[in-house]
C-alpha cells in the first residue's frame, strides 16, 4: 500500500511512500531485537558519539530538512528552522548528563555486602509519534532511548513521514546500525500493528484518544507505557502587569506559534477585569500584524493547518462560542484560496459553557475571558480534564507562585509560556499524559534498575 504525502499549502500530492505491512513490522522487530544486544554492550561514549554526529549532520543539512518539514506539514519555514536548530539542545543535554544518570550507583562498597544499582535498557521500544513538532517530540524519545542502549522502531505520524525517513537516514549515516533504528511508514492502522507486537516499551506522543487506546491495548503486556498527550493550557494575566502591550505580544505568540498546533500552546486566556479592555485591544493589534500565507516565505508567521479536517472543528468552535454570547474580534473562517488556511481567530467575552474554553482547539483560535479575582481565575484554570501547562503573567512572583502551586499540571510558567527545556521534565497530568521525557527523569525513562546485592566470601 502507498501512503500519499500531501502539501497542506496546496493540497497537491508531494510523493507516495511505500507503507510498511504487518510482516515488515515483524521482520524489523526481529532485526531490532538482535541489534539491541550489541548496541547495549557498546560503551555509552560510543553511543553518544553517534548521536552527536547525527546532530552535526542535521545541522549541515538543516536548510533542506526545513524545506521538507515545511512542505509536508505547512509549518512556516522560519519556524521549521527554529525547530531543527532548537532541538539540538536535547543532544547537548544528553552529552552533558547521560553518564550521570545512566552509570551504576554504588550505595554500599564496604563491609560484607556491597549494594549497587545498575540501569539496563528496556530492550526494543516502539515510538509512535506526532507531526506538530517532529524534531522536538521525536528527539525526546528516540535519541534518549538510543543513548540508553535500546533499539527503536519509530513510527512518525503519517503527516510527518518524510521527516521520519530523514531521521532514519541520518542516524544510520551517523553510525547507528540499521538493526538498532528503524522507521516504519503508515497511518494509525500501522500504529495498531505495533500495539499487537511485543515491544519492551511504548512511547507515544499524540492525542488523548489515541493515547488512552494505546494504554488500554498494551496494558496486559506489563511493559512501560509513556504518553505525551494534548492540553487545554490556561494563561492568566493579572491586573498588576505594567506593560500590557508586551504581555499581549508574548501571550499571542504562545497562542499562535505553529498555528496553535503545539501541545503546550496557550489555549485559553483569563484577564483581570481592570485591564481586560486594554489587553484585548493590544492582543488583537498584535494578531492582526501576523503575516498569513505561503509557508515557504521567510516572513510568513501563519501557514496552512497540517490537517484539513481541523477546519471544520474550528468552525464549530467559533459557531458554538458566538451562539453562546462570545464576540468574534478576528477571523473565524478559512481563507478562500487553496490550502488548509484558517484566519487567526480571537473570541472575547468567553465562558466555560463554550467548547472553545474546554476542548483542545489545536489551531489558530483563542478564547479570552474576564475574571474578577485571582480566586475566580484559579477555579477556571483548574476547570479542565487536562494537566499539561499553566501560566501566569504578573509583576509579583509571590502572587504568581500562589496561583501556580495550586495548578495540577506538569509544567507551570511565570511571565512566559509555550516553552520546553531539556533541563526540566516534560510531563502531563490527568488527560495530558503519563510519565516524563527530558531531564534526569527523561533519561531514566528508558532504563530499568537492577539491584545488586554482592557478598564477598
Ligand atoms: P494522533 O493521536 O492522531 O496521532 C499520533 C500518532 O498515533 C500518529 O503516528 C498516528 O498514526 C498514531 N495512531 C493513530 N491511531 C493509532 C492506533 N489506533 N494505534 C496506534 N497508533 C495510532 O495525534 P496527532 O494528530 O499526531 O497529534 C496531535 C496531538 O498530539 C494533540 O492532541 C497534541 O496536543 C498532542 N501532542 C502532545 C505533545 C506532548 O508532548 N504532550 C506533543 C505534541 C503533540
Amino acid at each position: 500500500m502507498e501512503l500519499k504525502i500531501k502539501n497542506p499549502a496546496t493540497g497537491k500530492t508531494i510523493t507516495e511512500l511505500q507503507a510498511d505491512t504487518k510482516l515488515d513490522v515483524q521482520v524489523k522487530l526481529n532485526t531490532l531485537r538482535k541489534g539491541q544486544k550489541e548496541w547495549a554492550r557498546k560503551p555509552l561514549k560510543a553511543r553518544l558519539d553517534c548521536i552527536v554526529k547525527f546532530g552535526e549532520l542535521i545541522k549541515e543539512n538543516s536548510e533542506a530538512l526545513a524545506a521538507i518539514l515545511t512542505e509536508e506539514t505547512g509549518k512556516p519555514i522560519q519556524q521549521s528552522r527554529n525547530e531543527i536548530n532548537g532541538a539540538q539542545n536535547r543532544i547537548d543535554h544528553l552529552s552533558q548528563y547521560a553518564a550521570r544518570w545512566l552509570s551504576d550507583e554504588v550505595l554500599v562498597d564496604s563491609g560484607a555486602t556491597h549494594e549497587k544499582i545498575s540501569y539496563e535498557p528496556l530492550g526494543v521500544i516502539a515510538n509512535i509519534s506526532a507531526w506538530n513538532f517532529p524534531y522536538n517530540v521525536g528527539y525526546n524519545v528516540f535519541l534518549y532511548a538510543l543513548v540508553a542502549g535500546n533499539s527503536v522502531m519509530y513510527k512518525p505520524s503519517e503527516y510527518a513521514a518524510l521527516t521520519g525517513k530523514q531521521f532514519e537516514k541520518y542516524l544510520h549515516l551517523a553510525g547507528v546500525p540499521e538493526n538498532v533504528f528503524q522507521c516504519v511508514i503508515g497511518d494509525g492502522s500501522l500504529g495498531q500493528t505495533l500495539l499487537e507486537n511485543n515491544f519492551d516499551g511504548y512511547f507515544f506522543t499524540g492525542s488523548y484518544a489515541t493515547g488512552k487506546h494505546i494504554a488500554q491495548s498494551v496494558a496486559h503486556k506489563l511493559v512501560p507505557v509513556q504518553l505525551e498527550l494534548g492540553g487545554k493550557d490556561p494563561l492568566f494575566v493579572t491586573d498588576d502587569v505594567l506593560d500590557i502591550k508586551q504581555a499581549a505580544i508574548n501571550v499571542a505568540e504562545g497562542a499562535f506559534y505553529n498555528n496553535g498546533q503545539s501541545c503546550c500552546a496557550v489555549e485559553r486566556i483569563y484577564v483581570s477585569e481592570s485591564i481586560y479592555d486594554a489587553f484585548v485591544d493590544a492582543f488583537v493589534e498584535e494578531v492582526v500584524s501576523y503575516k498569513i500565507g505561503n509557508p515557504m516565505h521567510d516572513a510568513t508567521f501563519i501557514g496552512p493547518l497540517t490537517r484539513g479536517q481541523q477546519i471544520e472543528f474550528l468552525d464549530k468552535q467559533v459557531a458554538d462560542a458566538v451562539s453562546k454570547g462570545a464576540v468574534l474580534k478576528l477571523g473565524g473562517q478559512s481563507l478562500e484560496e487553496e490550502g488548509n488556511y484558517y484566519k487567526p481567530t480571537v473570541l472575547v467575552d468567553c465562558n466555560h459553557d463554550m467548547n472553545v474554553m474546554v476542548d483542545e482547539s489545536f489551531g489558530p483560535i483563542i478564547g479570552i475571558q474576564k475574571v474578577g479575582s485571582d480566586q475566580e481565575a484559579i477555579a477556571l484554570m483548574k476547570d479542565t480534564a487536562y494537566g499539561l501547562t499553566a501560566a501566569v503573567f504578573s509583576t509579583s512572583e509571590q502572587r504568581a507562585m500562589d496561583i501556580l502551586r495550586d495548578m495540577d499540571t506538569g509544567t507551570v510558567y511565570w511571565n512566559c509560556c509555550d516553552r520546553v527545556s531539556p533541563n526540566v521534565p516534560w510531563s502531563g497530568r490527568k488527560s495530558s499524559g503519563l510519565g516524563s521525557t527530558l531531564s534526569s527523569q527523561g533519561i531514566r525513562a528508558f532504563v530499568q534498575p537492577k539491584a545488586y546485592h554482592l557478598r564477598v566470601l
